[in-house]
């Protein structure tokens, strides 16, 4: 792992990298890059590498449009499918100001700012994600399908999934780049594939998720395949999500577990439970971002609709896997790949120490299959529903004190004002299924 920079001049220069992209996120999730040669790297580890920011979105507004990017030096990776000779690397870069403060608008910063509230309270925190995707066939223009010529199932090793190839050269380039693939496997989907890898913490979990969808989305289009982290690109079948296993650590220790209690969990467990069963119709807005989002959140596809916990089905928004000891942790089961990770992450551990400071207690949890409650039984037991759709979690978030304090006005407003233009320009929409629906019968 390199530290220095000059450590990092001599390895870059020795692998032959010609090539580097300062990489960094938008508030949206998506990642942006500058590309730089060799020569400019120097220059760019001081952090003298200016660029326009209010080219990107929701990043600044046109009067203070210089930004200066920090490069990650622990962040350099090669890119493992460039030429040897004259090669691509690439530095996860922060985002400051002119005047060297960071930027508010910078998504690495709003989880930073979150992680340090931890760390005052004693605690680190480690995520370990489970990405899911599909990959579609491309028609001869080019152009993706939802078309996937596979038949395989969940665990499948069918030779008919064509995504086969293209997932274990997305494993074999992710271990390249530094990532401990953990497993990988068919979905339960026609052409849904998840691959997860080794819990880390939170900072560099992060920018590994927004790695691993470059290296998915690339590698597929090197196999012929279009992948998508969409969370719900077909009807009737799963979607794809991206549970978070979350766990905190204090004195090197991990301090969810408690082995005195009859389930083994500790009372901070049950707090930081409290805090993100309190928040989640809130988070939603962050951790299921897009109109399709509330699609994927509904009866019978594995998804959670529920706001429940549970130490063995899979039907609630919160799992705890059997696991314990170090490997103790919560599976909060909602958030999707659409997600901007650094923001899901921050909310999520916001709404846990908050859990933790104001000792919010859980309700017991629920082993029944929710699913199979009436609304009667399930209003019995203070059971709420995330929200259905993109608006009524906007106006959750917008309620929510705790949750907004996390994105700061910046990233909140700029946050909102994109998303209540996205919901707007799918309401005015006249969808095919309301064109089957009426169009004969009124
Ligand atoms: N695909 C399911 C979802 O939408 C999750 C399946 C699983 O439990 O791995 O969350
Ligand atoms: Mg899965
Ligand atoms: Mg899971």
């Amino acid at each position: 792992e390199v530290t220095e920079k000059g450590q990092l001049l001599d390895k870059a220069r020795n692998l032959g990298v010609k090539f580097i992209r300062l990489q960094f996120t938008d508030i949206l999730g998506v990642m942006k890059n500058v590309a730089i040669t060799i020569e400019q790297l120097d220059k760019a580890l001081d952090g003298e590498l200016m660029f326009d920011g209010s080219s990107i979105h929701g990043f600044a507004r046109i009067e203070e449009s210089d930004m200066y990017l920090r490069p990650d030096l622990k962040s350099f990776a090669m890119f493992p499918w460039r030429p040897r000779e004259g090669g691509v690397a690439r530095l996860i870069c922060d985002v400051y100001n002119p005047d060297g403060s960071p930027f508010a608008g910078d998504p690495r910063y709003v989880l930073k700012k979150v992680l340090a509230e931890a760390a005052e309270m004693g605690y680190s925190m480690q995520v370990g994600p489970e990405l899911e995707f599909f990959m579609f066939q491309i028609d001869q223009d080019g152009n993706p399908t939802l078309d996937t010529h596979d038949d395989a199932g969940y665990f499948d090793l069918a030779p008919v999934d064509l995504g086969e190839n293209a997932r274990r050269s997305m494993v074999l380039t992710l271990e390249e780049m530094g990532f401990e693939i953990e497993a990988s496997h068919h979905e339960v989907a026609p052409g849904q594939h998840e691959i997860d890898f080794k819990y880390s913490d939170a900072l560099d979990v992060a920018d590994k998720i927004m790695t691993f969808k470059m290296v998915v989305r690339s590698t597929a289009q090197r196999h012929g395949l279009h992948a998508t982290f969409m969370p719900k690109p077909v009807f009737g079948i799963n979607g794809s999500g991206m549970h978070m296993n979350q766990s905190l650590f204090k004195d090197g220790r991990n301090a969810f577990y408690d082995p005195s209690t009859p389930d083994q969990l500790s009372d901070v467990a049950k707090y930081y439970i409290g805090g993100l069963m309190k928040h989640a119709r809130s988070m939603a807005a962050v951790t299921n971002p897009t109109v399709n989002s509330y699609k994927r959140l509904v009866p019978g596809y594995e998804a959670p609709v529920y706001v429940a916990w549970s130490g063995r089905n899979r039907s609630p928004l919160i799992r705890i896997p059997a696991k314990r000891g170090n490997s103790t942790r919560i599976e909060l089961r909602n958030p999707d790949p659409a997600c901007n990770p650094y923001l899901a992450i921050a909310v999520a551990l916001k709404a846990g120490l908050d859990g933790i400071k104001n000792k919010i207690q859980p309700p017991p949890p629920t082993d029944m299959n929710i699913y199979h409650m009436t609304a009667e039984q399930r209003d019995e037991m203070n059971i709420s529903s995330l929200p259905a759709s993109l608006l009524e979690a906007l106006d959750e978030l917008s309620k929510n004190n705790v949750i907004k304090s996390v994105l700061e006005p910046h990233v909140y407003e700029k946050f909102i004002e994109a998303k209540r233009h996205e919901w707007d320009s799918y309401r005015v929409q006249v969808h095919p299924w309301e064109v089957s629906e009426y169009l004969t019968k009124f």
